[in-house]
């Protein structure tokens, strides 16, 4: 089936000019409405005319931009802007600069928080993460910290000069977690959240939308849709593992879908070999491969005492692992002709900027 979206400005009368060319030449048409923006789409009749449909719509005043497509999902398409996106984060951009995240699955104490972030600065980390909201399996298990979790991240953050990510689990706690971190995480428990998505979708921070562990490529790329079409561009894809047959692993590192995802898309796409992993010696092994396969950047499980971890202790790199990690990492990008941005605390990066050197 042949769709057409028009993305038009938030005004009754640009939408209402632009459903009345579209109900000339399709029978299903409804809009989308975004803080600023309202896409209005419709399904194109047999044997329509996309392309001069595409160009009436183009005409109009306050249309930004028309595509005709086929699949479930247009304007998060490579196909529809060959540019690669780039979203700000902090003093970093994803899709231009190689960005390593990494912290605590949890935030669990001040202690605890403050000595991984600094851990993580020393050496060359770009970004913390950690979770004040915390998706688990079982309902006995530690449910997060809460608000007062993303204080002591937000904290920890600023007193290294990182940017944060932590995660949103409904609607009702997006602003809430917008307010303290820099960017928003989609779970992989939640990447068809649609609700959820909707509401990061009309707000204005970056959000890092993870792959749902059972979830096709293709249906990412639809949830990144439903952000991206209410008018939040800035979104960075995780591939985080897929569900295997093989109980020996937690997930299995989908490198296929990391490259189909680039290709497929103009969004950047960073890897979790954390979650992917599962434990603490394939962690590295798979960060590497990652970055090797066009991976734009990190996401890293660090804890400063793994064994007494309230989530995720046995895939956590200890600070001494991450900071080995952040030079293979450095080493890697250099084999291929990347570069590692040094981390606003790069006493550590120094190895960092030593591959940075001899890649120069
Ligand atoms: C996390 O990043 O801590 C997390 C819960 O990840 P995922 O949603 O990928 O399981
Ligand atoms: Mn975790």
């Amino acid at each position: 089936m042949t769709r057409i979206v028009a993305v038009c400005r938030r005004d009754p009368a640009v939408v209402e000019a632009v459903r009345s060319s579209l109900a000339a030449h399709a029978d299903i048409q409804g809009s989308i409405s975004g803080a600023r923006q309202v896409v209005c789409w419709a399904e194109l009749r047999s044997g329509a005319d996309g392309g001069s449909q595409a160009r009436e719509l183009s005409a109009l005043d306050g249309v930004a931009r028309t595509e005709v497509f086929d699949s479930n999902y247009a304007l998060v398409d490579r196909r529809t802007q060959s540019e690669s996106t780039t979203v700000p984060f902090g003093s970093l951009q994803f899709g231009r600069d190689l960005v390593v995240i990494g912290g605590p699955c949890s935030a669990e104490t001040a202690t605890q928080v403050d000595s991984v972030a600094a851990a993580v600065a020393r050496a060359g980390g770009h970004a913390l993460r950690g979770g004040a909201f915390k998706p688990r399996t079982s309902p006995y298990s530690f449910q997060g910290l809460g608000e007062p979790g993303l204080m002591l991240l937000r904290h920890a953050a600023d007193a290294e000069g990182l940017p944060l990510v932590s995660e949103a689990m409904c609607a009702e706690e997006v602003e809430l977690v917008a307010r303290h971190a820099h960017m928003v995480q989609i779970g992989s428990r939640n990447m068809q959240n649609f609700r959820l998505l909707e509401a990061v979708g009309r707000c204005d921070t970056p959000v890092l939308l993870k792959r749902g562990f059972m979830a096709r490529v293709d249906e990412m790329l639809a949830a990144a849709e439903y952000i991206y079409c209410r008018g939040n561009t800035q979104i960075v894809l995780c591939e985080r593992g897929i569900r295997g047959f093989d109980p020996t692993f937690r997930n299995i590192l989908d490198l296929s879908g990391l490259v189909w995802l680039k290709q497929r898309s103009h969004l950047p796409v960073i890897v979790d070999p954390s979650h992917a992993a599962g434990t603490n010696e394939l962690v590295a092994p798979l960060a590497r491969a990652a970055i090797a396969a066009g991976a734009d950047g990190l996401l890293v499980e660090v804890h400063d005492r793994p064994e007494e971890a309230l989530s995720d202790g046995e895939q956590a790199l200890t600070p001494g692992q991450f900071a080995t990690l952040m030079l293979e990492v450095a080493a890697v990008a250099r084999a291929l002709g990347r570069r590692l941005a040094p981390g606003p605390r790069c006493a550590g990066g120094e190895g960092i900027a030593m591959s940075n050197a001899a890649a120069d």
